[in-house]
C-alpha cells in the first residue's frame, strides 16, 4: 500500500522553522503533495528566497518522509511564498519552480558528477557527450562547472556566444551544442558566486539558451555538492547522474557523499565511472594498477550503482585537452577512446530501458 497523504503531513509536522517557532505544515509551506507509489514529490514554499536554513529543511524534510514506509524516493522543489495574497499559491519565481517550458526540445539530461576536483569529470563529460554525438545523437553540454569552467578549453573554443532574439545562441562544434560560463568570462578571472547568482545564471542557462531540439543534454557539474547542484535539482528534471571518481580512498568518501546528495534532491544515478584506474606502459603494456585497485573495487560495487566504466591513465588526454579535441574524435580506436565510447552506449541503453 502506497503512503498516504496525512502520514507524510504527520511526518513533515516534525520539520519545524525555527524563525516562526512552528513547523512547516502548521504554517502552510508545504504545497502539493504528490503520490507515485513509492515516489512522493512536494513543495515547499518558504516566504523569504534566500532563506539561510533552506538546504537543512530541505534535508530534514526529505529524511522524515524518505524515513516512512513504502517510501523510496523523495523530491522537493523550493518555491515562493506569496504572504500577503493566497497562502495557497506558491509564486514561481526567484526560487525557481520546476517548468514544463524548461528544455522542453531535451529529450534527456544527463548530469555528470564528481565528489571531488581533478578526478576528470570534465574530460568524462566532453568525450561522453562527444561520442553520444558521433553515434548521430543530437548532443549539448551545458558546462555548469562555474567555478573553473574547461570545456571552451577541452573543445578548442574560444568564441562568445552570440544571442538572437534574445536568446543565446549555443557554439557549436564537433557536431555538438554548447555553452559555458567560461565562455563569456576572460580566461584566468576568478568567478565568485553566492546561492542566488548561482540560481539566476542555471536559469539563464536552462531558459534563455537556444539549445532547440536534442536527444540529450550533457551537464557538467561543477564537484562536490553546493548550490549548482541543489539548484539544478529544483529546476529541472534529470534524467540521471553519472558520478565520476578515481579508486582512491579520499575520493571514494567524496563520492559516497555525492550519491547521497543526488539521493536527498530526487536526482537518480546512472552509474559510476572510474578513472585513473590504471596505467598501460605504452612500451610494453604492462598494467600497473595506480590506486591500489582491489579495494575500492568492492567498494564501487557497495554504493549499490552499476560500475559503467574503467578507464585508464592515458597520457594523450591531457593532450587532447590542450589541444581541444575529445580523445574520442581525435583518436577512437585507443584504448580510452573505446571505453568512453562503450561508456557513452551504456548511458544511451540505460536511459532507453528507463523510458
Ligand atoms: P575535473 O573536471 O574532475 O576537475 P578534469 O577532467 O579537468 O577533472 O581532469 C583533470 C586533469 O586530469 C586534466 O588535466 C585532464 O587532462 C587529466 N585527466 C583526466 N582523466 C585522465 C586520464 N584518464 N588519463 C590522464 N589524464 C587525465
Amino acid at each position: 500500500m502506497p503512503v498516504s497523504e496525512k502520514e507524510i503531513l504527520d511526518a513533515l509536522k516534525t520539520v519545524e522553522f525555527p524563525e516562526l517557532k512552528s513547523d512547516i505544515v502548521s504554517l502552510g509551506f508545504v504545497k502539493e503533495i504528490a503520490i507515485d507509489n513509492s515516489t512522493v514529490r512536494f513543495i515547499i514554499a518558504l516566504p523569504d528566497p534566500q532563506y539561510k536554513g533552506r538546504q537543512k529543511l530541505i534535508r530534514d524534510a526529505n529524511m522524515v518522509v524518505n524515513n516512512l514506509e513504502n517510501v523510496e524516493s523523495v523530491a522537493i522543489e523550493l518555491a515562493v511564498l506569496r504572504v500577503e495574497e493566497n497562502r495557497n499559491q506558491p509564486q514561481p519565481g526567484t526560487l525557481n519552480m520546476k517548468s514544463n517550458e524548461r528544455l522542453k526540445g531535451v529529450k534527456n539530461i544527463i548530469a555528470v558528477a564528481s565528489g571531488k576536483g581533478g578526478v576528470g569529470k570534465s574530460t568524462i563529460s566532453a568525450n561522453l557527450a562527444a561520442a553520444l554525438a558521433a553515434d548521430g545523437h543530437s548532443v549539448g553540454i551545458l558546462d555548469a562547472d562555474i567555478y573553473g569552467p574547461s570545456i571552451p578549453l577541452m573543445m578548442g573554443i574560444s568564441e562568445t556566444p552570440s544571442t538572437e532574439k534574445n536568446k543565446i545562441i549555443p557554439i557549436e562544434k564537433y557536431n555538438m551544442k554548447m555553452v559555458s560560463m567560461g565562455m563569456f568570462v576572460t580566461a584566468g578571472d576568478a568567478l565568485i558566486w553566492r546561492g542566488p547568482m548561482v540560481m539566476k545564471a542555471l536559469t539563464q542557462f536552462f531558459d534563455d539558451v537556444d539549445w532547440g531540439e536534442l536527444d540529450y543534454l550533457i551537464i557538467d557539474l561543477p564537484p562536490g555538492t553546493g548550490d549548482v547542484q541543489l539548484s539544478m535539482a529544483q529546476q529541472i528534471t534529470v534524467s540521471g547522474a553519472v558520478v565520476v571518481t578515481t579508486p582512491q580512498d579520499i575520493s571514494f568518501l567524496d563520492v559516497t557523499r555525492a550519491v547521497a546528495m543526488f539521493q536527498r534532491v530526487g536526482v537518480k544515478i546512472i552509474g559510476i565511472v572510474e578513472n585513473m584506474s590504471y596505467f598501460k606502459c605504452p612500451h610494453c603494456n604492462e598494467e600497473t594498477e595506480i590506486f591500489h585497485k582491489g579495494s575500492n573495487y568492492i567498494q564501487a560495487g557497495q554504493l549499490g550503482y552499476p560500475l559503467l566504466a574503467q578507464l585508464p591513465i592515458d597520457t594523450k588526454i591531457p593532450v587532447t585537452c590542450d589541444e581541444g579535441k575529445p580523445i574520442v574524435l581525435e583518436d577512437p580506436t585507443s584504448e580510452i577512446a573505446i571505453r568512453l565510447i562503450n561508456l557513452a552506449r551504456k548511458v544511451h541503453e540505460m536511459i532507453q530501458k528507463k523510458e
